[in-house]
């Protein structure tokens, strides 16, 4: 699943020894890229990776067994959040239930509304009725009976009236006569938001006083869906958003920015033409698709390995500049720590191993290093050189260590700049790259 195979991308970070500050940021950016292909809306993307950023050095992700899994979690767990958290139902409550569908043309009303009638038919053992209220496209008409008729639901018009009110009225007061429970009312959408659309639906809203007011979308106009459901939920104030069209590729961004800008849940998803491509909208579950189909593990992977190819272009630069200092051995150590045996590092790389002879690095002996190393100035420890026997037993002092301890480690820097000159070789970059570097 989703976290194994992020939890893979992240076990490159552990092999280099720890997620640094930077490793988040890295990969919240990642995300956030994710999250921009998956169209959401750029201010969303970046307030969500923010927020998910603070939580999770908050959290101390850093320095937790798995940070991966935990960063991952948090992720999904915010996204799901920004979706809505929980399963939005649907009500069902009036008698009969009155459901009026508001969208822009093409947006897939008619169609959602036979599957809807279709799942509350065989899901919900309802009794449903189709309305058609499109009175300006004869075509529309007959396209709701279409549907109608593949899913053995009645369907109520009036060829002959153009009052869209007056039709979802009478349809209404039919349902009740002959024993209807829901009443599904399908509009007419344009193809854009316009004045008379937005009058004539606000109008049939008002006279049926509707349970549900479901704005329908099309998941893949992106940003673009975000404007058209603001204006509708300022005019209609709908109860539920239905997605469709998010069949395929389509990565259902818009799901995130309207659910942020409308603060109304998604009710239902449509996949497919059929009248059964339905589905009950799971937040958490796009909130897998969208961190899935943005291919974020590889994405991940691939800010990581330039992340790192930097950090070691730059330890390489140092190397050979002769600057490799103290602080640049302290965190190859810390990073080496972290990996387990020095030896069976060194022992790995042709020709190291022999300049390692001498060099016992165990365990407990990290714990003076770092003291020793922590004693030193900033400049003796960009510039080694300088420490001369005064300074070592300055250090030793600070340090809690003896002066043989320091000399000690003075040659043991001595051999790993020397033995990390060596890996500048063909053979020495694995180890470098195992290293942290
Ligand atoms: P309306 O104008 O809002 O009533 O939209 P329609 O229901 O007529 O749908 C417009 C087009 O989109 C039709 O060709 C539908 O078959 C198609 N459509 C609707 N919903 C979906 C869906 O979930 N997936 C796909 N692939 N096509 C859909
Ligand atoms: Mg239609």
């Amino acid at each position: 699943n989703l976290s194994d195979k992020l939890d893979k991308a992240f076990h490159i970070l552990k092999g280099h020894g720890k997620i640094t500050e930077i490793n988040v940021a890295e990969t919240l950016k990642e995300v956030r890229r994710a999250l921009l292909d998956a169209d959401v809306n750029f201010k969303i993307a970046k307030d969500f990776t923010t927020k998910v950023k603070e939580k999770a050095l908050g959290q101390d992700v850093l320095t937790t067994l798995q940070p991966g899994q935990l960063l991952v979690k948090l992720v999904k767990d915010e996204l799901t959040e920004l979706m809505g958290g929980d399963v939005a139902g649907i009500n069902l409550s009036g008698n009969p239930t009155v459901i009026l569908m508001a969208g822009l043309q093409g947006s897939g009303k008619t169609t959602f509304s036979g599957k809807l009638a279709n799942y509350l038919l065989t899901k919900k053992n309802k009794k449903p009725l189709l309305v058609a209220c499109d009175i300006y496209r004869p075509a529309a008409i007959q396209q709701l009976y279409v549907v109608g008729d593949s899913i053995g639901v009645e369907v109520y018009s009036e060829p002959e009236n153009k009052n869209p009110v007056e039709i979802a009225q009478n349809a209404i007061k039919h349902a009740k006569a002959n024993g209807f429970n829901v009443v599904i009312v399908d509009t007419a959408g344009r193809l854009a938001v316009d004045e008379e659309m937005m009058n004539e639906i606000e109008r049939v809203h008002k006279a049926i006083e509707p349970q549900e007011t479901l704005f329908v979308v099309d998941a893949m106009t992106g940003q673009d869906a975000v404007n058209t459901a603001k204006t509708f939920n300022e005019r209609l104030n709908f109860d539920g958003v239905i997605l469709t069209k998010l069949d395929g590729d389509t990565r259902g961004g818009a799901a995130i920015s309207i659910k942020s800008v409308v603060n109304k849940p998604i009710k239902f998803v449509g996949t497919g033409e059929k009248m059964d491509a339905i589905d009950v909208f799971y937040p958490i579950r796009m909130a897998e698709r969208i961190l899935g189909m943005g291919d974020v593990v590889s994405l991940v992977e691939r800010a990581q390995e330039q992340f790192d190819e930097e950090e070691a272009r730059k330890i390489q630069k140092k190397i050979a500049k002769n600057e490799f200092g103290f602080d640049d051995f302290l965190s190859q150590i810390q990073q080496v720590k972290k990996m387990g045996n020095m030896k069976d590092l060194v022992g790995m790389i042709p020709g190291a191993s022999k300049a390692m002879k001498d060099v016992e690095i165990e365990d407990d002996a990290f714990k003076h290093i770092e003291a020793i190393i922590h004693s030193m100035t900033p400049i003796e420890r960009s510039k080694p050189a300088l420490i001369d026997v005064k300074r070592k037993a300055r250090i030793a002092k600070g340090s809690g260590t003896k002066i043989e301890q320091v000399n000690q480690l003075m040659k043991q820097f001595e051999q790993m700049s020397k033995m990390m000159k060596m890996m500048q070789g063909p053979g020495g970059k694995n180890l470098m790259k195992m290293m942290g570097g």
